[in-house]
């Protein structure tokens, strides 16, 4: 027997979570057990938390956790063996089939990737699918031609989990980041992690009615979508890129397509969910190396598997500050 966070429906169909001692032959199919040592909390892992599943969870009985990392139990797999260190983000894990939020997880080997050298489990769940997506959307800013040098890199929703990593990782390899947030408090904790300066998100939530503005931004990790999006498509300079990674601040895009005819902006679309085998190692890697652990540090709240519910909520409300590390055991 061992702990797990189980999400259970009332009469009226509302999801609430407790604290439970559930058996292994309770675990979905898969030919890799894990012994789960972290997971975390991203803004999905809110909706799964949430009473309604947030039209994500299909069935009930349901473990949320849409992340974990841990140390492989028992494999009928080639490519593991027990005492190998994993890491478990997206293919709808927590959503759709049980999660990270149990100290024992099972899952196909073809979804895990060995822990990259250099990472510990506790590091690699402080960057969990928020970190690993703001990973993948640098990569496809410099596959699209973004150079250190060539203006200030917009990231917005930069005190949430994609922001704050995002936010690291530029500052990193020698980007000027101008980190967009709606918490003027948190001004200190972003030039920590390297920001050079502080949008207030007032600045960038209202459309205008021009289509293009002064061309600013060289490069954009976006987190925040909606009206924002759409207004930072019309700074951005002439053939930069946005990489679309979130929609914290609404799923609509009221935009013209302006910026792409007359300055040959890109849109570039970013998942972290269905990402092949080859990119999502390259992109672990690429953390390992670009990523400086002193700022992953300061960017963890260490968590329990209690305080999850509490956390749940406050993601959605957009109060979390960087990333949640939940230690299972
Ligand atoms: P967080 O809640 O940690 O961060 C979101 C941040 O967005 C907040 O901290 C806040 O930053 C800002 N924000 C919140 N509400 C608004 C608003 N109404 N208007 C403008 N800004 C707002 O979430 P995550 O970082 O985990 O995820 C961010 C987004 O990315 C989510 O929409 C999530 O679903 C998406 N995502 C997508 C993935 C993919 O595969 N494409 C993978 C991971 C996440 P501040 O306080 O600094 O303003």
């Amino acid at each position: 027997m061992f702990k797990a966070l189980v999400m259970e429906q009332d009469e009226a169909g509302l999801a609430q979570a407790s604290l439970k001692e559930i058996s292994e032959d309770q675990l979905p199919d898969g030919n890799v057990t894990v012994a789960v040592e972290y997971s975390t909390v991203n803004y999905k892992d809110g909706l799964c938390l949430s009473p309604k599943g947030g039209g994500l969870v299909r069935h009930y009985p349901h473990v949320p956790g849409i992340d974990y990392a841990g140390t492989v139990e028992a494999s009928d797999d080639d490519r593991y063996k027990p005492g190998d260190k994993v890491v478990l983000t997206g293919w709808r894990v927590g959503e759709v089939t049980w999660g990270g939020y149990a100290q024992k997880a099972r899952i196909d080997a073809d979804k895990l990737v060995p822990l990259p050298d250099g990472l510990t489990t506790r590091q690699a769940m402080a960057v969990g699918t928020a970190g690993f997506t703001a990973m993948l959307a640098v990569m496809a800013l410099e596959d699209h031609g973004m150079k250190p040098g060539q203006g200030p890199v917009l990231v917005t929703g930069a005190a949430g989990g994609v922001g704050s990593v995002a936010t690291a990782i530029l500052a990193n390899l020698g980007y000027d980041v101008a980190a967009v947030t709606g918490r003027p408090d948190q001004a200190a904790y972003l030039k920590g992690l390297g920001a050079s300066s502080i949008v207030p998100r007032e600045e960038l939530n209202e459309t205008t009615k021009r289509p293009l503005e002064a061309e600013t931004w060289a490069g954009c990790v976006d987190a925040v979508g909606g009206d924002m999006l759409a207004r930072v498509l019309g700074q951005m300079k002439y053939g930069a890129s946005v990489a679309a990674v979130g929609l914290a601040g609404g799923a609509a895009l009221p935009a013209t397509v302006i910026p792409f005819l007359l300055r040959g902006v890109n849109l570039l679309g970013i998942d972290s969910v269905m990402q092949p085998y080859d990119n999502r190692l390259r992109a672990w890697q690429r953390i390992a190396r670009d990523l400086p652990m002193d700022k992953l540090e300061a960017m963890i709240n260490p968590a329990t598997l209690e305080d999850l519910p509490a956390l749940g909520a406050d993601i959605l409300k957009g109060q979390v500050k960087g990333r949640v590390v939940v230690d299972v055991n």
